[in-house]
């Protein structure tokens, strides 16, 4: 099981950190987690058959994790028409009504063959062996982190404040992908720091963290020591391409 970073940065990253995406190959099957602004272009750098990508994770509604999602739509239907019967998206509440809201303006090409659309409503998505469970945290009313189950254990936080009821969801994790948008004199709500980040690594007692969806602000050489000062295991700063065995 393999997990590739499409992308660790945010809107305002230089070229270097596309917005938000990431994708999992576990025994040949595909997991693609946020389609940011960008996220086709890196899939292709890589060579990535974006007809095999047939199970996506959207974690919330923003654009810069979510925006390339039409885009893919037309891609795959312009490869094959029919392609997009064989996709699943999986979100959280509201997804139907966003999806229709955006569908209304594509024309037949979209609704000639729709794609499945799972929405959360508090129960485990299951599928060839995969089991992703989804809770709700604070970043929006509908944002949720994710745990996700196949050989091995990844968490991924999504955007989120620092939050008890989501330590659960990452204990033991494998990998935890966790965000950590701005250095602790610039907190916002609804994100994390790097104090916070490795505080909630320490709470989870994760396996590995992987640091992502850095601003610029917080785009500093000492991220990774600011993060180590409150956090013992394994430290990864994500960048771009970079694949990690979990
Ligand atoms: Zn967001
Ligand atoms: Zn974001």
């Amino acid at each position: 099981m393999e997990l590739t970073v499409l992308g660790s940065g945010t809107m305002t990253s230089p070229p270097r950190r596309n917005p938000a995406g990431y994708i999992i190959e576990a025994e040949g099957q595909f997991l693609i987690m946020d389609m940011g602004p960008g996220i086709i272009r890196q899939l292709k750098w890589i060579g990535v058959d974006l007809l095999k990508l047939n199970r996506i994770l959207i974690s919330h509604f923003h654009l810069d994790h979510c925006a390339d999602l039409f885009p893919l739509l037309m891609n795959r239907f312009l490869l094959r028409r029919d392609s997009n019967k064989e996709l699943t998206i999986f979100g959280p509440e509201g997804l139907r009504s966003w999806f229709e809201d955006q569908a209304r303006w594509q024309g037949a090409w979209l609704h000639e063959a729709l794609p499945q659309l799972a929405e959360w409503e508090g129960v485990d998505f299951e599928f060839d062996g995969w089991r992703v469970t989804g809770r709700l945290n604070l970043h929006t009313s509908n944002s949720l982190s994710f745990r996700i189950e196949k050989e091995r254990t990844l968490f991924y936080s999504g955007d989120t404040g620092y939050q008890e009821n989501l330590i659960q969801l990452a204990t033991g994790a494998d990998l935890a992908v966790v965000e950590c948008s701005l250095p602790d004199h610039l907190k916002q709500e609804g994100h994390l720091t790097p104090t916070e980040t490795a505080r909630f690594a320490r709470e989870a007692d994760v396996k590995r963290l992987l640091v992502t969806h850095i601003y610029p602000q917080n785009d500093t050489p000492d991220l990774k020591e600011k993060i180590q000062a409150h956090f013992n295991g394994e430290v990864v700063i994500a960048r771009d391409f970079l694949k990690i065995p979990i």
